[in-house]
């Protein structure tokens, strides 16, 4: 039975941890030995646990594993290990008591009584240190979940400065979008009222300039020899002048006419060419020239503007040919789902620096001596986009020029090519 001392020492044991230390040794010196170490497994890992708040890492060391799992094995075990600090060698003894609690006891010689006495108060120390393991633990958890709640409530924060930022940017794009639909229904709206404009001038010019020619021309027929050579060189001039801006107002007429969308349908681009020909005909017989081509597909077109770009670019083949007579051959290269339609000659070609700049209004490389407005290119680039494809030159300066440009094929239409 264990005594009234014997009780008050474990129970000493038991109390707050900062008197723990010194009861552990009143307790030893008790045993008959120097020091005493308690160590308690843990439910959860599996390990003991000193009762002490001795650094756990003591426990750790190869010995000391060894030195337990035979206390604990054979219920009682001696050897010398290092405690408390690594550099302290001591004579360790070890009993098991209650509970798989593992008694050490350093140095002297322990009374085997009062140790089995001692052993069997061990539940109660247990109990005091499950309970003060829980406290822990629970503090431990309420920790953790406190940083969790605090990381959580940081997360939440940086994600609701993300959505605003993300708020802002969308706003500010809505906005942009909003900007450039204004604008280009303002381009939209400007481009359709200068389409009138130059409509309407070269159409309301045409008139005029129709009496100016022709009673220039009247003049000279019936009045020539009443002028001096002055007079009737100028009277020349005004009608060769006429006869110029006439060609301009044309073609401005004709390059104003290709506007809005086409509504396009299956068109025949062999046809086109046929029609094309025919239009030229005086021209290619006049020239001599020399034209061949492949059998072209159905596309996806509008017939009108399909002859006026072919008709456009082999009137070109024509007019800027070299010494030799024409030869004008017309290709087609399927891929995918449009084609390319070549006109190639062999004329005087055109350098490369101007081979983009000759798709603008108005720009013409050559002087009087080729007629011509500067517009038939700028026409032909304007068709091809309403189409939905693009136009290109390659051409070597007196090698001739090859004119390709692309056009949707014909939905389920046999490509020819
Ligand atoms: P134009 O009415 O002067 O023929 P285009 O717009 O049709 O106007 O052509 C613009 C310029 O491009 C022409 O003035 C000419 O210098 C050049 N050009 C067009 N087609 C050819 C060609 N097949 N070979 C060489 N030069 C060409």
């Amino acid at each position: 039975m264990p005594d009234v001392h014997t009780l008050e020492l474990v129970a000493a044991l038991t109390r707050d941890i900062s008197g723990r230390r010194t009861a552990a040794r009143e307790l030893a010196q008790y045993l008959g030995a120097e020091d005493l170490l308690l160590l308690i497994p843990d439910r959860v890992h599996a390990i003991h646990l000193p009762a002490f708040g001795f650094p756990q890492t003591l426990f750790r060391g190869r010995l000391w594993r060894e030195f337990i799992s035979q206390v604990i094995g054979e219920s009682f075990a001696i050897a010398e290990l290092s405690y408390p600090t690594q550099s302290e060698r001591r004579t360790a003894r070890g009993w098991v008591c209650e509970g798989n609690v593992v008694c050490v006891l350093f140095d002297g010689q322990p009374s085997l009584d009062r140790v089995q006495i001692v052993c069997s108060l061990i539940p109660l120390i247990s109990a005091a240190f499950e309970g003060e393991r829980t406290t822990i633990e629970a503090a431990g958890r309420a920790k953790i979940a406190q940083e969790t709640a605090h990381k959580a409530r940081e997360l939440a924060e940086a994600l609701d400065s993300v959505r605003r930022q993300l708020q802002a940017t969308v706003i500010l794009r809505e906005e942009d979008i909003r900007q450039r639909q204004r604008i280009e229904a303002d381009l939209e709206r400007s481009n359709t009222d200068l389409q009138r404009f130059a409509y309407v001038a070269a159409h309301d010019l045409q008139e005029p300039l129709r009496t100016i020619v022709g009673f220039s021309r009247l003049l000279l027929k019936r009045y020539r020899t009443a002028l001096d050579s002055d007079g009737q060189q100028f009277l020349d001039l005004i009608v060769s002048g006429g006869l110029r801006m006439e060609e301009l107002i044309n073609g401005l007429l004709i390059f104003s006419q290709v506007s809005g969308p086409f509504a396009t349908k299956p068109t025949d681009a062999g046809v086109a060419l046929k029609k094309a020909l025919a239009d030229l005909r005086s021209k290619i017989e006049e020239t001599g020239a020399t034209v061949t081509h492949d059998a072209l597909p159905v596309v996806l077109g509008e017939p009108t503007q399909l002859i006026r770009l072919l008709e456009n670019l082999l009137s070109n083949a024509l007019k800027y040919r070299g010494e030799h007579p024409p030869r004008i051959h017309v290709s087609a290269g399927c891929r995918d789902s449009e084609v390319v339609i070549s006109v190639q000659d062999n004329g005087i070609g055109i350098e490369p620096r101007y081979q983009e700049q000759v798709f603008g209004l108005f720009q013409r490389l050559h002087g009087s001596e080729y007629p011509g407005a500067g517009l038939g290119l700028a026409t032909c680039r304007r068709i091809v986009e309403r189409l939905g494809g693009r136009i290109w030159i390659e051409s070597r300066v007196g090698e001739g020029s090859k004119f390709s440009f692309t056009i949707p094929l014909a939905a389920n239409a046999t490509p020819e090519c």
